[in-house]
């Protein structure tokens, strides 16, 4: 629970279990850049120091798998809502703890409301008892008769449209439900009692999703058709081992100390590419300490996430590293690495550079102990994105 000012302490009520029929699917459990609307509302309360938080639900496993457990919301209480908003609120009121004195209600379906917002609505609840967030009206307003054609225009200026946040003294919304017949949002019910309740500035932003125009574009390929990652590597030069770097053996008297045949450039490029690709990095693929890998051939290894890119859809198209060492001279051997690096990843060679650097005798690889390596990857589409969302 969150202590407000005057002793308040403060609750929220999120109305989840509508059967969004205008949107055709249940659209608090609909993914939005990945992260459930139902769960970006939650987060946003959270954001406004929210902490107690009851969700009413119609299906709590539901709930509880695709929206609670995943985004590390298990402390949100959920209770099975009724047939109407109304009836869900209230079987929320009586589920919150005693100590509560003030609640938000807030819907499910406004996942983009600012804790600016939520701040200012509860503020003024504090100090009146019940508010509310609301809009003016920009378009004129016709009151229509049956066939459809306008009787008449109303005046605009003494109209607003309701959202939410709304918050209350929590006795008075108790007795709103009680005493008056359910509305269709809290704050006309609490105003049915005679009571005033204090509007509040709302935004624009934070608009109800209602029909599935409203749901914004998912975060897949079909809006964002790119992916970039990023690699880092860095293995000490020991005597007595080859040195390869960029898939190419390289004569100098000190090779790189690892697992594999430890080559810093092919390593940079699979983190990238597997960073692209939303895979983690190639330790977590790869580990150091299992004996198939011992000596392997970092080529074929980049060849290997190559196709693993793939398979999660994504297939690069571009890439450059830098090399940094300060012995041997490595950019006689720039142009071969980057055919090398080519063919395991299966891009032409002219969309791989390789540069090659000394690190200007600073640090470990100024003083010659090891060879480091960074990458990135332009990763594209590497099949036709599912349906967003
Ligand atoms: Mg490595």
């Amino acid at each position: 629970m969150t202590a407000g000012r005057n002793g308040a302490v403060w609750a929220a009520v999120v109305p989840a279990a509508g059967s969004a029929r205008r949107m055709g699917f249940d659209k608090t459990l609909a993914r939005v850049h990945g992260v459930p609307v139902l769960a970006r509302t939650i987060f946003g309360l959270r954001r406004s120091g929210l902490e107690r938080v009851l969700v009413g639900v119609r299906d709590a496993a539901r709930v509880r798998a695709e929206v609670l457990r995943p985004f590390g919301l298990d402390d949100v209480a959920l209770v099975v809502g009724g047939e109407t908003r109304a009836e869900t609120v209230a079987l929320c009121l009586a589920h919150l703890p005693d100590a509560t004195t003030h609640v938000v209600v807030h819907d499910a379906a406004r996942p983009n409301c600012s804790a600016d917002l939520i701040g200012r609505v509860m503020a003024a609840a504090e100090e009146s008892g019940a508010a509310a967030a609301a809009l003016p009206v920009v378009d004129s307003v016709h009151r229509v008769g049956g066939a459809g054609c306008i009787v008449e225009t109303l005046d605009r200026s003494d109209l607003r449209l309701a959202q939410t946040p709304q918050a209350f003294h929590l006795p008075l919304l108790l007795r709103a439900h009680q005493e008056v017949p359910a509305g269709s949002d809290d704050a006309g019910m609490v105003a049915a009692l005679g009571v005033p309740v204090r509007l509040v500035d709302g935004e624009r932003d934070n608009a109800k999703l209602t029909v599935p125009a409203d749901m914004p574009p998912g975060d897949d390929a079909s809006t964002v058709p790119f992916a970039v990652g990023l690699g880092h590597d860095i293995h000490r030069l020991v005597p007595g081992r080859p040195l390869v770097l960029g898939g190419v053996r390289i004569p100098y008297e000190c090779g790189l100390l690892g697992h594999s045949d430890a080559d810093v450039v092919c390593h940079a490029v699979a983190d990238a590419l597997l960073g692209a690709a939303g895979l983690g990095d190639i330790g977590r693929h790869f580990p150091p300490g299992d004996p198939v890998y011992a000596g392997a051939d970092s080529l074929v290894l980049l060849a290997r996430c190559r196709a693993m890119a793939e398979d999660a859809g994504w297939r690069p198209v571009q890439a450059d590293c830098l090399v940094l060492a300060e012995r041997p001279r490595l950019a006689p051997y720039a142009e071969s690495m980057r055919a090398a690096l080519a063919m395991a990843i299966r891009i032409p060679s002219g969309r791989i550079n390789v540069k090659a650097g000394t690190n200007e005798g600073l640090g470990a690889v100024g003083r010659g102990e090891g060879i480091a390596a960074q990458a990135v990857v332009l990763a594209v589409p590497s099949r036709a994105p599912a349906r967003p969302l």
